[in-house]
């Protein structure tokens, strides 16, 4: 039970790595704020996590400031705390550059590195004034590498990055750590959009020779979520399968 009576919220929480994340907290004994854009799909999560009073569904756009703010509200209001974020929303309009739209390009940013930052700023400035907290970003192994395709995503995902550092250097003082994870290829909707040809490519690449499971990347956002990592900040792990080492 590594997070008994603690209060997690997790951005995207509906499906894949997100709805993995929610269910792992849960079992480790956290109450969990499901915030997705798909509120439907959220209230779906929230029941199967077992509704009130482990779950909350909360319909919210990461791009959207006030929404980020009132699912934060609505985990201090619910549980009353908010020792854990995670800014795990994400969505791919992958194209070259060549082909890419500056509306593509855009909207990826926003909801990954704007929605990220707005995740942090809200949520930081709960766990300031209590003292304590981590907020766990999902980054990708695209923004180490940079990927084919995803001039948007890489750009998002590395900026990420540097996010994370220096929200760390900002909160350490507080007693709130900021981490990240770049997880390779997990099995989810996202990727499961993939050309076969190209999930294949990507298969190559993986020394450990498979693709890895939304719950191999929730084990590891709940060990840095957890007191478990209490003396670090600013890092980034890579959860890849050997991927790009
Ligand atoms: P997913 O299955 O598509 O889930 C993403 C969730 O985020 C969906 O519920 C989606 O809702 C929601 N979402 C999209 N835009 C949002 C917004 N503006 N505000 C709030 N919620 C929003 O994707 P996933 O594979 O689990 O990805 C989760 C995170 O891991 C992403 O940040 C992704 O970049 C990262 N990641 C994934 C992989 C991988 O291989 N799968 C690898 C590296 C990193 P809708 O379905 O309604 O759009």
């Amino acid at each position: 039970m590594l997070l008994k009576d603690k209060t997690a919220l997790v951005t995207g929480g509906a499906k894949g790595i997100g709805f993995a994340i929610a269910q792992t907290f849960v079992s480790h004994g956290a109450k969990v704020v499901v915030a997705d854009i798909d509120g439907d799909q959220a209230r779906e999560a929230a029941e199967k996590l077992g509704g009130k009073p482990t779950a909350l569904a909360v319909t919210c756009d990461v791009t959207d400031q006030d929404a980020v703010e009132s699912a934060v509200r609505a985990a201090t209001d619910e549980f009353g705390s908010l020792d854990v974020m995670v800014n795990n929303a994400g969505i791919t309009r992958d194209a070259t550059m060549r082909k890419m739209t500056l509306e593509d390009f855009e909207s990826v940013l926003d909801v990954h590195l704007k929605g990220a930052w707005l995740g942090t700023k809200a949520a930081a400035a709960v766990m300031r004034e209590q003292g304590s907290g981590s907020i766990v970003n999902i980054s990708s192994i695209s923004g180490k590498v940079g990927m084919i395709g995803q001039t948007n995503y890489s750009a998002a995902k590395a900026g990420i990055v540097g996010l994370t550092k220096a929200s760390a250097k900002e909160l350490a003082y507080k007693g709130v750590r900021v981490n990240a994870v770049q997880p390779g290829l997990i099995r989810t909707d996202m990727t499961a959009a993939l050309r076969e040809d190209v999930w294949q490519a990507k298969l190559a690449e993986i020394p450990m020779q498979r693709a890895g499971e939304p719950e191999e990347v929730a084990n590891v956002v709940l060990f840095l979520a957890s007191e478990m990592s209490s003396y670090m900040t600013g890092c980034v792990l890579e959860i890849t399968g050997g991927r790009h080492i």
